[in-house]
């Protein structure tokens, strides 16, 4: 995604081909989801390398309330003849730290039920955004957010469920590869984090040995 447009370039002529996504977290880094905005106008553009022209946009008209907001997007697909216009909901839930993280609602209806999925990104495969289990595509980045994931990593793992590889389906087998690797990684991050605390408080106390005990003839130089 290239960043956004400061408004009034919606016109027939916004075009998006291929597979493109859009994500609050673009919203939020450039500070978008600010309460009391209504029909703020802009555009979602995306650059093939090096071009300084968008290859596509979509335009969108914002509205944000204190806890839920409207992203009404509108393009043109080309290839389909389609002109599409439609609202997709956002929502929040509370921070741990406080404040709230933004989600869209995945916008599509299968079959009459709304999909209705709380997620970070929507994605564009044929003439919708909707989230990735509606458009049915592979999990490829930890980043993206998998509802499934999250759904199993909150309800806590089972992970007697992946003992018995034998008998689970290749399906099964690579949804419990991406719960282990989302794991992992979160993990990861964890250790990285307390060996960087643990790393500042090595150096606070050889800072403090520093100070405590040096030599009156030492010819040691505080760093
Ligand atoms: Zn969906």
């Amino acid at each position: 995604m290239g960043g956004f447009g400061s408004g009034q370039r919606w016109s027939k002529k916004d075009v998006v081909e291929g597979r493109h996504a859009i994500d609050t977290a673009s919203l939020k880094r450039w500070n978008l989801l600010v309460p009391g905005t209504t029909g703020r106008p802009g555009a979602f553009e995306w650059r093939r390398g090096g071009e300084g022209t968008a290859s596509s946009s979509v335009s969108y008209f914002l509205t944000v309330g204190p806890t839920e907001g409207t992203l009404r997007l509108l393009y043109t697909i080309k290839s389909l003849t389609a002109e599409l216009d439609y609202p997709v909901r956002l929502v929040t839930t509370p921070c741990h730290l406080g404040g709230v993280r933004w989600w869209f609602v995945c916008p599509l209806v299968r079959g009459n039920i709304p999909c209705g999925r709380r997620v970070r990104r929507l994605y564009l495969s044929g003439r919708y955004f909707g989230c990735r289990h509606c458009h049915g595509l592979t999990y490829t980045s930890s980043q993206g957010s998998d509802c499934r994931v999250y759904a199993a990593l909150r309800g806590g793992l089972d992970f007697g469920r992946f003992r018995d590889v034998r008998r689970m389906s290749v399906a099964q087998l690579g949804f419990a590869l991406k719960v282990l690797t989302f794991e992992q990684r979160r993990l990861d991050r964890v250790d990285r984090r307390l060996d960087r605390a643990a790393g500042r408080r090595r150096s606070k106390a050889v800072n403090t040995a520093h100070r405590d005990d040096i030599p009156s003839d030492s010819t040691d130089t505080d760093p």
